[in-house]
């Protein structure tokens, strides 16, 4: 499953830094909103998920994050969230970078994940930037806004057209920098800039590795991939962690 060459560089590993994507979460039963699912109530989602429709259709935007936390709500983290809790142990640094929005890496446990794209599980208005938890707003009916200044609230997600925030994509573009190991996993590689931290990473000599039962543009350019679903892999990979350590 993993080369001898990864774990000799597991095992002398410093720094370790991993990128997670939608499939991590898929053995948890979160749905995606590509391909099939791509449509919600026939709107386009990228057209839904805009600072645009927020603006001209709150109603409508808000029926739609409403329906997605409803289903995120009785939804548990897998085995390979948990690995990744684990995974902390081993390394003096250990770096979690996730695309997820869906809370489930701090559901798991892990500490400080670099959300790239933002919390569902949490709300940020769009004037004064204020950041609330999703609470008693969601039994409301209509379109929720801000309690300190009264203006349109949104998912603290980055939504299509969106820019990521600067100091958190930094902070990941470093731990890609200066990590000895960088593992992306169950991620399409595809949406930027997620899909060049690993890159930066091998620029600057780190061992790459990818888990991902699927090829991707990225497969060609990993030192190892490991075609096999994200909880087999890592639950495994801890196993081996926890004999070299
Ligand atoms: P993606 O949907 O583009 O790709 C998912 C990848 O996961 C695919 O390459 C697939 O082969 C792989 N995969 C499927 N099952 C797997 C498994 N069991 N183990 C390992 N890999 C598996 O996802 P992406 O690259 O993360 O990009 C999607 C974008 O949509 C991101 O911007 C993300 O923010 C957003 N999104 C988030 C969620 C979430 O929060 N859970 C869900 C859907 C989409
Ligand atoms: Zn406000």
């Amino acid at each position: 499953m993993f080369s001898e060459k990864l774990i000799t560089r597991l095992k002398n590993a410093y720094t370790v830094t991993v990128l997670t994507g939608a499939g991590v979460s898929a053995e948890s039963g979160v749905p995606t909103f590509r391909g099939k699912d791509g449509l919600w109530n026939n709107h386009s989602v990228e057209k839904l998920a805009t600072l645009e429709a927020l603006e001209k259709e709150p109603d409508l935007f808000w029926q739609f994050y409403k329906w997605r936390r409803e289903l995120l709500k009785d939804i548990r983290p897998n085995l390979g969230h948990y690995a990744l809790v684990d995974c902390e142990n081993y390394f003096e640094e250990f770096t979690l970078i996730t695309q997820n929005v869906d809370n489930l890496h701090t559901k798991a446990g892990s500490a400080n994940p670099i959300e790239l794209h933002g919390n569902i599980t949490k709300n940020r208005c769009t004037n004064c930037n204020d950041l609330t938890p999703v609470n008693c707003i969601e039994e409301e009916k209509e379109v929720p806004k801000c309690n300190k200044c009264g203006s349109l609230i949104k998912p603290d997600i980055i939504l299509f057209g969106e820019a990521l925030s600067q100091p958190v994509l930094g902070k990941a573009q470093e731990a890609a920098a200066v990590c000895e190991v960088f593992i992306s996993i169950g991620t399409s590689a595809l949406v930027e800039p997620a899909a060049s931290l690993p890159y930066i990473a091998k620029g600057n000599g780190a061992y790459l590795v990818e888990i991902n039962p699927e090829k991707t543009p990225l497969t060609e350019n990993v030192d190892e991939a490991v075609h096999l679903a994200s909880s087999e892999a890592l639950t495994n990979l801890v196993i081996i962690l926890d004999r070299l350590r």
